[in-house]
């Protein structure tokens, strides 16, 4: 049952004890993304870098303001008609209006200021809805020890509280054409693991590996990531989540 609990949390991307009983999985509702799974070769930044063609794109560029004269509100449908928006190197651009597309967790820390604020219920909007943790432990290894064909396998943890860490490896051979495997880390383990070391996460997923495919299989990785959203700031949590 924990690893299936695992599977809930890292659907929630929060300790099950978090999520709303009665409205955890209602976009299920309206049908969720229909259409199997799929990985973009390269990531999503493949997308964006078509997308952005012809487009002037300025990286690297801290928003911490987004301002409005009320006083200077368009007379037929009452928007502003200059919005400013100030960077924390002082530089400051002047649009017809802005798009905010900042993950949750970056609004619920106010890391940018509006003025005039946003109104109330927007802003209770934005302190009520919760915002997960999930993290990853990316290893590539020197060869597969893996069945290679599976696109995902398990693995059961024997502490319910430590059910979440690394009890899922996606098998992104086929993705990356390297032998890399991604673990999940999920629930507490994502909550706890924000402070423990990326080492310790690498030793705990090869342990992990180790017991399912015996000790002389797995070598050491010869790369890894290890992501820690949470404490990204520019990031701050994972997923939007009803609590
Ligand atoms: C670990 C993980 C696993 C995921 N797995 C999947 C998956 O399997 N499938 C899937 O479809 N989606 C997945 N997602 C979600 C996917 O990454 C997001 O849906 C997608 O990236 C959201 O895009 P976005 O543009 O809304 O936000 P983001 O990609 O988070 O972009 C927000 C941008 O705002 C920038 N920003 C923040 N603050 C400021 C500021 N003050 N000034 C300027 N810029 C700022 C950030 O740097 C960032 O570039 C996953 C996300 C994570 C973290």
């Amino acid at each position: 049952m924990d690893w299936h609990f695992a599977n809930l949390e890292y659907g929630c991307a929060a300790p099950l004890k978090e999520v709303s009983l009665p409205y955890w999985n209602q976009d299920d509702v309206y049908g969720g993304f229909g259409g199997a799974h799929c990985m973009i070769k390269g990531g999503y930044g493949t997308v964006l870098d078509h997308l952005f063609k012809g487009i002037d794109v300025r990286l690297n560029h801290v928003i911490t303001e987004i301002s409005y004269e009320v006083s200077d509100l368009n007379e037929i449908d009452g928007r502003p008609k200059k919005v400013r928006v100030r960077t924390s190197a002082g530089e400051e651009f002047s649009a017809d209006a802005v798009l905010i597309t900042v993950p949750l967790g970056c609004l619920k820390a106010n890391t940018i200021r509006f003025s005039p604020a946003l109104p109330d219920w927007k802003e209770s909007s934005i302190q009520r809805l919760g915002f997960g943790v999930l993290n990853k432990v990316v290893l590539e290894f020197p060869n597969v020890f893996w069945e290679e064909t599976v696109d995902y396998f398990g693995a059961t943890a024997e502490d319910s509280n430590s059910r979440g860490h690394c009890f899922m490896f996606w098998n992104v051979k086929k993705t990356v054409g390297a032998p890399v495997l991604i673990a999940l880390v999920v629930g507490k383990a994502a909550v706890y693991g924000q402070n423990i070391s990326s080492e310790d996460h690498i030793n705990h997923a090869l342990m992990v590996l180790r017991k399912l495919f015996g000790e002389s299989s797995v070598p050491d990785p010869v790369a890894y990531v290890v992501t820690n959203w949470g404490l990204d700031p520019f990031s701050r949590g994972h997923t939007p989540l009803l609590q």
